[in-house]
């Protein structure tokens, strides 16, 4: 470890100062977000929402497009009146994730697995998150990350899942140390980052984190999370490049009003490619209190699946899955094209083709 790396207080090393400028100068304000974008309070439905504050990083806020309320990118960031509608059956804790937790900072659902909540916090505020009413305070890490305790009193768990929050807000010496103190574990083989910090973020994608996640002796997965097409630019599919030399996966939540089509789940799948990324899971909308508007209902989500299938190969098609409380893994719910029943002409015709 570097001199300067060694305390979580000291000054950032140089390629990390531009991550954490972005971080700092991430956007809070409502009205200020609505002028860079150019769209009123009222064609957005804008509404200031305090217990999930508006958070959004400039670089991402650049992708989006001008005068258009609609964009798929301020869409997943803008608080909106409807957050407030009270809907049935959408509570704080769809996945009971309180009930899964084996320690502080420590969820274990699945077999071979376990999930550290490494960070608390995220460069964004997705408003559609099913951890935005998540009690993050009560999983604080400690200096020596307390919740690793369970992967060591646990010779079952070969992967280490690091997840949040976003882990990546972390700064590099942290996180290599947390690395460090996983790879000591013997019976732990891999090493998985759950982060949608190189999305909306890019310069986060340091030389310090390439290294760290090369050096170590574990399997290393990264999975991003990006929903749109546009979310990948040009500096966003530069900072993906090197991690691809890791398994370099993407998830993505199926949102009303973002990404519901075909078109723009094909287009997401394509352009990830072309950044080194493979789509992973495409996840149905949980029923989280305040995003009830988000929602698309399994039958559409099926229906746009087969459509994925019908257009791509099928290593561009992501697994469709919900999450459902008390399964031992998430529910697969992606369909055989062979079992398409009507208003699908298009995959039909092709499977006669
Ligand atoms: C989603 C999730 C995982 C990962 O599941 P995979 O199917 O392996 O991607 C692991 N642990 C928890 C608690 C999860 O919610
Ligand atoms: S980055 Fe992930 S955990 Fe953070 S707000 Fe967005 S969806 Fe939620």
């Amino acid at each position: 470890m570097t001199a300067a790396g060694k305390g979580a207080g000291t000054a950032p090393e140089r390629d990390e100062r531009p991550w954490q400028r972005a971080l700092a100068e991430a956007v809070t304000d409502l009205d200020e977000l609505l002028a860079l974008v150019a769209v009123s309070r009222d064609e957005a439905g804008a509404a200031a929402d305090d217990p999930f504050p508006l958070r959004v990083p400039r670089p991402f806020v650049d992708r989006m497009r001008r005068g258009d309320a609609r964009d798929p990118l301020l869409r997943q960031v803008l608080p909106t009146r409807l957050e407030g509608e009270c809907v049935p059956g959408y509570r704080a804790d769809p996945l009971q994730e309180g009930a899964a937790a084996r320690a502080s900072g420590l969820l274990g659902k699945y077999e071979g697995r376990l999930l550290m909540l490494a960070a608390g916090a995220c460069a964004v505020h997705c408003r559609y998150c099913f951890r935005r009413h998540f009690p993050y305070g009560e999983h604080r890490q400690g200096a020596d990350f307390p919740a690793l305790e369970g992967v060591r009193a646990d010779p079952g768990v070969r992967e280490v899942i690091l997840s949040g929050g976003d882990p990546l807000m972390l700064r590099d010496a942290r996180l290599a140390a947390l690395v460090g103190e996983i790879e000591r574990i013997e019976h732990v083989r891999r090493l998985r980052i759950h982060t949608r910090l190189p999305i909306v973020i890019p310069a986060r994608v340091t030389a310090g984190l390439v290294d760290t996640l090369a050096a170590t002796r574990l399997r290393v997965a990264v999975v991003v999370h990006a929903n749109h097409a546009n979310e990948i630019d040009g500096d966003c599919a530069a900072a993906l490049g090197p991690l691809a030399r890791f398994a370099l996966l993407n998830q993505s939540v199926l949102l009303r009003g973002v990404n519901d089509s075909a078109g723009a789940l094909i287009d997401l799948s394509e352009r990830l490619f072309d950044a080194g990324v493979l789509p992973y899971y495409l996840h149905l909308p949980d029923a989280v209190a305040g995003t009830a508007h988000f929602g698309v209902g399994e039958a559409q989500g099926r229906d746009l699946h087969l459509r994925m299938q019908a257009a791509l190969p099928g290593y561009l098609v992501p697994r469709l899955v919900r999450e459902t409380p008390g399964l031992p893994a998430k529910e697969l719910l992606s369909a055989e094209p062979a079992s398409a029943s009507g208003g699908l002409d298009g995959v039909t015709e092709w499977r006669r083709g």
